[in-house]
């Protein structure tokens, strides 16, 4: 868990090469506004504005894929559960799957920071890579660093006024989903102020191996 620009999806991609499997939902719809179909129209409105697509279509993502699931090292979920309700139905598909929880991991991070953070990023066009117009430029001013690509672009839903958005309809559903998970003993929290991902991955790691 974590709220938009705590440093999630940065965590998962130091994981990936360990053989996890990563869902993230966010990714999936991503991909369905993408291919232009119509279901992506509807998807991107919801989308740019930071409200949550409804639990129904989010739920049936993620059973879908729960059907054809293969990974023997473990499965890393990117945000979902978003809402309670998203919580209680993936407790009944996991039964249903026979998985467990391992832990909740929360990266904990101000929202002053988050906010910083998110309304200076810009991706490549072309190759896909992040930069951010004060914490990580390019080195050549326009140019990517890995593939030279000269056209970037922001996610729509990277502006200061959604982001905050975004950010009120985490913490609004977050608390609930927090004490869900206290209570089954599996919410752990990490500290992602510092914004550099080596200090979050240490301590991923550390609660992974106490497990
Ligand atoms: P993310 O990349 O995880 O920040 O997700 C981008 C957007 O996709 C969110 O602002 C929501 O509109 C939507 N979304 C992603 N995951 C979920 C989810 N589990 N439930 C509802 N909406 C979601």
């Amino acid at each position: 868990m974590g709220a938009p620009g705590s440093g999630k999806g940065t965590q998962i991609q130091m994981m990936l090469n360990e053989g996890y499997k990563q869902i993230s939902t966010g990714d999936i719809l991503r991909n369905e506004v993408n291919s232009g179909s119509d279901l992506g129209k509807h998807l991107k409105e919801i989308m740019d504005s930071g409200k949550l697509v409804s639990d129904d279509l989010v739920i049936k993502v993620i059973e879908n894929i729960f059907n054809n699931l293969e990974s023997k090292k473990g499965i890393l979920l990117d945000g979902f559960p978003r809402t309670i309700n998203q919580a209680k139905k993936l407790d009944e598909l996991l039964k249903k799957h026979n998985i467990n929880i391992d832990a909740v991991i929360e990266i904990n991070t101000p929202d002053k920071i988050i906010i910083d953070r998110i309304s200076g990023r810009f991706v490549c066009v072309n190759c896909g890579a992040t930069y951010h117009k004060t914490a990580k430029k390019t080195v050549e001013k326009g140019i990517c660093d890995l593939c030279k690509g000269t056209k970037f672009k922001t996610r729509a839903d990277d502006t200061e006024k959604v982001v905050k958005n975004r950010l009120n309809t985490y913490h609004k559903e977050a608390n609930s989903i927090i004490k869900y998970y206290k209570e089954k003993g599996l919410y752990k929290k990490v500290d992602g102020s510092s914004g550099i991902p080596e200090n979050t991955d240490k301590q991923v790691r550390d609660i992974l191996k106490r497990l």
